[in-house]
């Protein structure tokens, strides 16, 4: 049997007429989480991160602001710049998917979303990025913040 890639913009193509194209936060969760944590193990985060940078490094934004309208589109998290410099942007994401309303485990677990907000600014800025989270309702804050490092 051939084997082909399913590509980015097949992702969307959903064919759901009575169910449609939503599923509850739970069961990406599960996926997310649960799935991807026994699949890959404890030292799963660095693996997600690149996976979520190689997705944000494909999407179709120009800007900031695009960015931040399209992780609201699609339900990831509402991202705010809270500070701005040659070589570093802090960002701020509220209801974030993968962490909003978890207990504080004492750990950060949305790797996978820092690597979009990397990838994603890397391609808006044209420059390398190195994201790292600093915040996380996992770690005892209501609300997740990243450091992308301009490198
Ligand atoms: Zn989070």
């Amino acid at each position: 049997m051939d084997i082909k890639k399913v590509r980015l913009e097949d992702i969307s193509k959903t064919e759901r007429p009575t169910l449609g194209d939503e599923v509850p936060v739970e069961v990406f969760r599960l996926l997310r989480i649960i799935g991807m944590y026994s699949i890959l193990g404890e030292g799963s985060g660095y693996t997600l991160y690149l996976a979520g940078k190689e997705l944000g490094v494909e999407f179709d934004v120009n800007t900031v602001e695009e960015l931040a309208k399209l992780l609201k589109k699609l339900k990831i998290g509402i991202l705010t710049v809270v500070e701005s410099s040659d070589d570093r942007i802090v960002v701020r994401v509220d209801e974030c998917i993968t962490c909003a309303g978890l207990p504080d485990i004492g750990k950060m677990i949305c790797h996978f979303e820092g690597g979009i907000i990397a990838g994603a600014l890397e391609k808006i800025l044209k420059r390398p990025t190195k994201g790292v989270q600093t915040r996380s309702h996992t770690s005892g804050f209501d609300h997740c913040e990243f450091h992308i490092h301009l490198l």
